[in-house]
């Protein structure tokens, strides 16, 4: 197809991923972000086999693979008694049933190898400190307008400005957002600060009533992630950067089994982040004329399934294939959405059904024959080769 240059909103895991994408099909791209600079953002992100197939397609799995960490297993335990409730095979299990296995890694080397790999491609890919305000189009092409006043002009556009996106309002119009009643915060503890014997295995899911917590190594092992969950009300803030209190979440867990309290003892504050959990209904509509959007931009989820990075990571994969296999852009942006709003709001519904499993009242009732995650299909879609 001839397509002179898309424009991508938003920096993040989603806009990288479809940049490198159309880049691949041969699109010139300009990503705009609005933080004045890439930067060392956010803390562990989870990528399944169909996230880790797609990254194998942008070409960037061998780079992702050297700073991921490829748990063979993960337990659920008991939140008081540390009991293993259940143990979730995550290693050469999956990779012979789906071709990939189960990976962790902190999301700034995940964006990093994204990065590198879109401005090895085209140095002048990605623009820095423009912050999307509107846009204008035609049947031509988009003309977008940035809050410092400039103008840009491309013959698509794509939305991946994340979950408060202004791209999408713009195009589908503001829409209602639910809080959940929980609450998040997630910390990266030094390794050497964790309790050896409180290390195997290495990924643990602890649930407990109304509170969960979810930790694995990142950056080589030398640092412990974790997100921990608690049911709140009167405190509804969503964004990724709100710093938090060390002594508020030690309050939260003060009756959990002391390895979970000694691991929240030892998060320095500069590390410890706090978010409201948001629900929203995914879009059933993600093009309008020649945009489109992509990413939590279309579908923001709850993480219990940790889907989040892996669905962009989806989207970018078959938009790249849409804009390969499509005559013109109209028919690319029409494919795209028809291969891939079915799938998103099926993982967006199942992620908030997890809710009251994962905060059980009776965690001692938690069982399971196959990990739920499994069980949904999740990892059986490869966005490589599903039909586009
Ligand atoms: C700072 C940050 C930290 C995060 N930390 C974690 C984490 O620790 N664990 C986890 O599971 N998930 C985290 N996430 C979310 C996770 O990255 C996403 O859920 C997932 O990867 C989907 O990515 P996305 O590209 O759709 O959205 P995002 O990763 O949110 O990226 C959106 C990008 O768009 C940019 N942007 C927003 N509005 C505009 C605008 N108007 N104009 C231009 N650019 C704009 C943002 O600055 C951001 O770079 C974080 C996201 C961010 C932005």
């Amino acid at each position: 197809m001839e397509c002179s240059e898309v424009i991508v909103i938003g920096a993040g895991i989603g806009g990288l991923a479809a940049a490198l994408a159309l880049q691949r099909a041969g699109v010139q791209v300009r990503v705009y972000e609005q933080a004045a600079a890439l930067g060392e953002v956010g803390a562990g992100l989870s990528i399944s086999p169909n996230g880790a197939l797609g990254l194998k397609s942008l070409g960037v799995f061998a780079e992702f693979r050297k700073l991921a960490y490829a748990p063979d297993e993960q337990c659920v335990r008991h939140f008081k008694t540390g009991r293993v409730l259940a143990t979730v095979p995550r290693g050469a299990r999956l990779e012979d049933s789906y071709g990939e296995r189960y990976y962790v890694i902190h999301r700034a080397d995940l964006h990093q190898v994204l990065a590198t790999a879109v401005l090895a491609n085209d140095p002048a890919a990605i623009v820095t400190g423009h912050r999307f305000a509107d846009l204008q189009q035609d049947g031509s092409g988009v003309s977008v307008r940035f809050d410092n006043g400039e103008w840009k002009r491309a013959e698509a556009m794509i939305g991946a400005d994340g979950v408060r996106s202004r791209v999408r309002s713009t195009l589908f119009g503001a829409e209602q957002v639910r809080f959940t009643g929980f609450v998040a915060w997630r910390g990266l503890v030094p390794m050497d600060q964790v309790p050896s014997e409180a290390l195997d295995p290495l990924c643990q899911v602890w649930i407990g009533p109304g509170h969960m917590i979810n930790r694995y190594p990142v950056r080589g092992g030398k640092l412990l992630n974790f997100v921990a969950f608690a049911e709140r009300s009167g405190w509804e803030d969503e964004g990724w950067s709100i710093p938090a209190q060390v002594a508020e979440l030690a309050a939260e867990f003060a009756d959990w089994h002391p390895w979970i309290r000694q691991i929240i003892a030892a998060v320095p504050e500069r590390d410890l982040f706090k978010w409201a959990l948001c629900a929203r209904s995914a879009l059933m509509r993600w093009v309008r004329g020649r945009a489109a959007v992509l990413g939590d931009a279309a579908h923001p989820l709850l993480p219990y399934l940790g889907q989040g990075a892996v669905l962009a990571i989806e989207d970018a994969v078959v938009l790249g294939r849409a804009f390969q296999q499509a005559a013109d852009v109209p028919e690319a942006l029409a494919r795209y959405e028809g291969a891939r709003v079915g799938r998103a709001r099926f993982v967006v519904e199942r992620s908030s059904l997890q809710v009251p499993r994962f905060h059980s009242d009776d965690p001692d009732s938690f069982h399971h024959e196959v990990p739920v995650d499994e069980a949904l299909g999740l990892f059986g879609y490869n966005p490589a080769s599903v039909p586009v």
